[in-house]
């Protein structure tokens, strides 16, 4: 049935920016497109969900919390064993194409470059491949999407199993063969993804399914599970679970609730347990390459741990540089993404392999080819640095690379970053054990290289993280400014390291624009808290610097790739609307109580919409709201048939009706595109059949009057995670108000349990 809309006001559309990407999400990573869906985060109290509730007993919300616990356990293992799987591979990786090149570089240069190439570009295209042909939503970082997701947006491809897969294998690849890229957003991902999964029990595609994790197949519940895959994730690739969980606080929810911070730190803390333990397994050469400095942690204990007045202002300027530098990455990284995903990889998957390839070809030729032109530096003084090993016996790598010196005491500064893995490379560029390691024309030189590399490689079709380009480049120009510094003030006790280390967080302040968690992660991930308010003042700095220019690196991807997010402030034209000027229909579509099944069908092959408010006429003629039916049920209900009536007469649903479905029934898979209308068959009698649709109504939608400001609505919308808010006249009467102390009144004795055990909820 159609209601007649009044509609007096100028059309205008909420999504509707000059960004006309912003209206759909045109996923041209996956060959079938799919538009991107909200995500039901509300409660549906209609009747099947108040039988269910009224059927709970302690016994059931124990056994709830203990699947609760279960399933973040569950995640935190998962996705520590994924890191430390995804570490060792890639170190090993690493290990070997920089030995079987340092082996052949003996004979020949040419071959050696070669070897190391050939190397690169396979693992490239092995992750390339796996991105294209198997996971398509496995490429980039997934941040992005992430942040999406727990925003209210399921974009197609980005939580299933394969996407897992494709990512922690795709990772590995890219990782693996040089790119300037690195594997910590690929980690939020998979982390998110474990999350998922364990959320829904598994993947009945994959045929790993268990039936027993099912309670929390619903939106609602999987967003807090995605929350800790996050956090996870974090925690993981850093080792840094107090930052993962800060991370997804800050970065990427847009709801938080006081439990769920117990739950998310529980499972960091796991997670730093699983890799704490797994690297302790590694110490004795179990894994190959992998040793102790496999995982990040670039102890700068023993460096400067005090700051000269003197010194603030070159430091406010390596906030300043990061500010810069990260918001014409972020300005580039854009530009060159929507130019991939408009024109370059809408011509097939066979450009985007090439594009990887040659990307990667590119790196090898410019970090093989660029020490070979600097100067070798003679070793530090053993005696006087120990822990330096310089250079490493002939055929390895190492900290300190011999590559292409005449002497074997020496070592090529530009090899000792090109050649280790990015994270011996960052502790290198992090070092305060010695003084003028690096040349500033080898720094400077690796800075234009790997920042272009780094804006390149980013968009190819590979998973890809941004944290660690973004440390090497900060390192990088922040050494640059220690070595002035050094210079400047000769008789003070600088370290060039310290630098190293403000750089690198004021570049990913600049870029990122995260501030506590980012702060919080330096300081895990360097281990020395002396180090702190510097750490906050660059990152404070940056991030004014880079807001001034564009919105963060995050920001930027996910509206470049259609992500419609709901940021967290109304726009302020919001104040001039109305709530009736958002609506952008006509007229709105409703069903009435007890419906004809051929009606029903009808109306949902020819819209999309996912929300249909459902009425019933009384006998004085007039219309009355009960409430509002999602698409999803309405499908459920039309496939399983089992509700079909012969007359259009209404049973007492309060006194009688049992339900025949199981709540999980209607739920949807995560990212996946669930039923529709055209899986569904119906024999021309079934068409002639009734249904009646008010057991399965969300019977108390949030309803708005038609006057309230838009940001008002939006406020609501997005402080409470809404889907539909139902748009109405303004009421006739008020049967009540409360307050603050009707909230606050006495409650049943058999729920006071539930009250003093936070925990269950
Ligand atoms: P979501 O995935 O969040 O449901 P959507 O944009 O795909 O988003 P639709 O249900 O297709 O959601 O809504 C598109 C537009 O149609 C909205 O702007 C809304 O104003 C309008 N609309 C939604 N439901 C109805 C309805 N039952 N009757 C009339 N108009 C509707």
């Amino acid at each position: 049935m159609d209601i007649e809309h009044p509609r007096r006001w100028p059309r205008w559309s909420p999504l509707r920016s000059s960004d006309s990407s912003v209206n759909a999400y045109d996923h041209n990573e996956e060959p079938n497109v799919i538009e991107a869906e909200s995500l039901d985060y509300e409660v549906i109290e209609n009747v099947a969900y108040r039988q269910d509730q009224a059927s709970r007993g302690k016994l059931h919300y124990a056994s709830y919390v203990a699947f609760k616990w279960l399933s973040v356990l569950l995640i935190g293992i998962a996705t520590g064993l994924s890191a430390f799987f995804i570490n060792i591979a890639v170190e090993n990786f690493s290990g070997w194409r920089f030995s079987a090149t340092f082996t052949v570089m003996k004979y020949s240069y040419f071959a050696a470059f070669l070897v190391y190439s050939l190397f690169n570009v396979a693992l490239v295209f092995s992750s390339v491949k796996i991105v294209t042909k198997f996971a398509p939503a496995a490429a980039g970082s997934g941040i992005p999407e992430i942040k999406g997701y727990l925003n209210g947006v399921d974009m197609p491809g980005v939580l299933l199993f394969r996407t897992l897969v494709g990512k922690i294998f795709g990772s590995i690849g890219s990782v693996g063969g040089g790119l300037a890229l690195g594997k910590e957003g690929p980690l939020v991902h998979t982390g998110a993804c474990i999350a998922s999964l364990v959320g829904q029990g598994g993947s009945a595609k994959h045929f790993v399914n268990w039936k027993w994790l099912e309670v929390f197949k619903n939106d609602r519940e999987r967003r807090d599970l995605v929350t800790c895959g996050c956090a996870a994730g974090v925690s993981a690739a850093f080792r840094a679970p107090v930052g993962g969980v800060l991370f997804a606080l800050e970065e990427v929810t847009s709801w938080w609730r006081s439990q769920l911070l117990w739950r998310v730190f529980f499972t960091s803390a796991v997670v730093a347990v699983v890799v704490r333990s797994a690297m302790g397994w590694c110490t004795h050469g179990n894994c190959g390459h992998f040793g102790s400095g496999g995982f990040i942690i670039w102890d700068v204990s023993g460096g400067q741990d005090d700051y000269s007045f003197y010194e603030l202002l070159p430091m406010a300027m390596v906030g300043v540089i990061g500010g810069l530098l990260g918001a014409l990455f972020n300005q580039l990284t854009l530009y060159l993404s929507s130019w991939r995903r408009n024109i370059l990889h809408k011509r097939g998957d066979s450009v985007k392999i090439v594009e990887a390839c040659l990307v990667s070809l590119l790196t090898s030729v410019l970090s093989f080819g660029l020490p070979l032109l600097t100067k070798c530096t003679p070793c530090p003084d053993a005696e006087k640095y120990p822990d330096i090993i310089c250079p490493h016996s002939e055929g390895t790598y190492g900290n300190y690379v011999n590559f292409h010196c005449s002497n074997p005491n020496e070592y090529n500064d530009l090899a000792t970053i090109f050649f280790n893995t990015q994270d011996d490379a960052i502790r290198n560029l992090f070092s305060t054990k010695t003084l003028h390691e690096y040349s500033a024309s080898s720094l400077l030189i690796f800075l234009g290289m790997f920042f272009s590399l780094a804006v390149i490689t980013f968009g190819t079709a590979v998973p890809a993280g941004q944290f660690v380009p973004g440390i090497m480049i900060g390192s990088t120009y922040g050494r640059l400014v220690g070595m002035f510094v050094v210079n400047l003030y000769k008789k003070l006790d600088i370290d060039e390291g310290t630098y190293a280390l403000l750089g690198a967080a004021s570049f990913l302040g600049g870029s990122m624009r995260m501030t506590v968690s980012l702060c919080v992660i330096m300081v895990e991930i360097t281990n020395n808290l002396n180090l702190l308010p510097l750490i906050m003042l660059v990152l404070l700095i940056s991030k004014a610097v880079g807001d001034t220019f564009n919105a963060g690196f995050y920001e930027e991807q996910a509206r470049m790739k259609g992500i419609p997010l709901l940021e967290s402030r109304p726009k302020y034209f919001m104040r001039k609307k109305q709530a009736r000027e958002a609506c952008q229909s006509q007229k709105v579509v409703c069903f009435n109580h007890i419906s004809k099944v051929g009606h029903i069908v009808s109306v949902l092959q020819s819209n999309n919409h996912h929300g249909f408010p459902v009425v019933n006429r009384l006998q004085s003629g007039e219309t009355v709201v009960i409430g509002l039916i999602l698409r999803s049920y309405l499908l459920v209900l039309l496939q399983s048939k089992s509700d079909f009536q012969t007359s259009d007469s209404h049973g007492d649903i309060r006194g009688h009706f049992t339900s025949r479905h199981r709540l999980t029934e209607f739920a949807k898979p995560a990212s996946s595109r669930g039923l529709s209308i055209h899986d569904i068959h119906l024999s021309p009698e079934e068409m002639e059949l009734y249904i009646d649709l008010e057991p399965f109504v969300n019977p108390s939608p949030y309803i708005v009057p038609e006057d309230m400001s838009l940001t008002k609505v939006y406020n609501l919308f997005r402080q409470l995670g809404l889907r539909h808010v139902l748009v109405v006249p303004r009421p006739s009467e008020v049967v009540g108000v409360i307050t603050r102390k009707d909230l606050l009144s006495e409650q049943p004795a058999e729920d006071v349990y539930l009250d003093e055990h936070p925990a269950v909820r």
